[in-house]
């Protein structure tokens, strides 16, 4: 088989497999580089694309940023979410027309794993949905990781919160996200500004994200070393900066998070109980959803693009069968 350069940085994080071991992670993601390399593949890492090259109105190639050109007869772009911003710039620059997507902005609640066990037991991971009734928002939990912990995100310098459960090191707590959705309308077109806005707002408070007992929320005072010592949850993340979320959200947003744990508490009672942790901020920049073809394809011919950057998916699951997708219209035409 002839040789191709793969254009993506190959960053897997090992831990974003839920429910299997690092070690497990590490030998499958070694097999599959192995395998793609004995046919003929290129991989290359920590070689960050800069442009598309673009003639005709059809793919021709990526410059690095170190300048160099890669000519390519197919490109596809999937950056992630990390690069979504960086997508989003190229497909203004190249001219690719786009919708935009909402954002979703929230917190990661902790909470000790018995309240959450009469779901977790049955579904795992529930996903819930609630339209608050302030502002009729939709807000959602996402990511629940049974006996998990909850782990620091760095989105091209930005800290934010995420969580994740390991197959064998179990914890006492649950942690999920609880996130509200906000699609901007005429004339603001650029939610991921908007969410890094908010989150920002986190870093600079407390450096990075802040921990809040939902008690001291509702009291209306910030959270403190001392204070979060006498909490029933002990948090798992321990750097995270003990403040004051009220200082951070928005109204509608800190009223929808508040009213979707209101909610909970029926079918999980304990989930809106003082000890509750609420980590901030959240975010998922789904950004611009790109224009697209049923096999991916952009307007530009020969030029396609999957995963989480494109706005196109939301998870391991989908973004796999999105390059998959592509692969095979790539091959069809080959
Ligand atoms: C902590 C964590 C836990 C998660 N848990 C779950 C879960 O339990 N279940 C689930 O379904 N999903 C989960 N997700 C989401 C899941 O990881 C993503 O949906 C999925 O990885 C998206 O795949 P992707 O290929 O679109 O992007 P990614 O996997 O993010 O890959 C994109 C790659 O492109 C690289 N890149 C970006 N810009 C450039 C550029 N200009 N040039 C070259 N390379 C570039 C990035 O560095 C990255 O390596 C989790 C995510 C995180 C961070």
């Amino acid at each position: 088989m002839k040789r191709r350069a793969v254009l993506a940085e190959l960053k897997l994080v090992p831990v974003r497999i839920r429910h299997m071991g690092t070690g497990r992670c590490k030998e499958l993601l070694q097999r599959m580089y192995e395998y793609l390399v004995s046919r003929g593949v290129e991989v290359r890492t920590s070689c960050q694309v800069g442009e598309i090259l673009v003639k005709d109105n059809t793919a021709r190639g990526v410059t690095c940023q170190d300048g160099k050109a890669l000519e390519a007869r197919f490109v596809v772009m999937a950056p992630g979410r990390e690069g979504a911003r960086w997508l989003g710039r190229e497909a203004l620059r190249i001219g690719l027309e786009n919708s935009i997507n909402p954002v979703d902005i929230g917190v990661r609640v902790e909470l000790p794993a018995a309240v959450m066990e009469p779901l977790t037991r049955i579904f795992y991971e529930a996903k819930l949905i609630y339209y608050s009734r302030t502002f009729n928002d939709r807000i959602r939990t996402f990511c629940m990781n049974p006996n998990g912990e909850v782990v620091l995100e760095n989105n091209d310098g930005l800290v934010t919160v995420n969580g994740h459960s390991h197959a064998f090191n179990k914890t006492e707590n649950t942690n999920f996200a609880v996130l509200v959705s906000k699609t901007f309308t005429e004339p603001f077109k650029d939610p991921i500004a908007y969410g890094r806005y908010i989150a920002s707002l986190a870093n600079v408070l407390g450096g990075g994200v802040l921990v809040q007992s939902l008690g001291d929320l509702l009291s209306g005072h910030r959270s403190t070393v001392e204070r979060l010592a006498k909490c029933m949850t002990l948090p798992t993340l321990n750097e995270a900066t003990p403040g004051d979320l009220s200082l951070v959200f928005p109204y509608r947003h800190l009223m929808g998070i508040v009213e979707m744990l209101k909610a909970l508490n029926k079918i999980a009672p304990g989930v809106y109980s003082r000890y509750t942790l609420l980590y901030g901020v959240e975010v998922k920049f789904y950004s611009s959803r790109l224009v697209l073809s049923n096999s991916l394809e952009t307007q530009i011919k020969n030029l396609f693009a999957a995963g989480d950057g494109a706005g196109i998916t939301r998870g391991l699951a989908q973004a796999s069968v999105a390059g998959v997708l592509a692969a095979r219209e790539i091959i069809n035409r080959v």
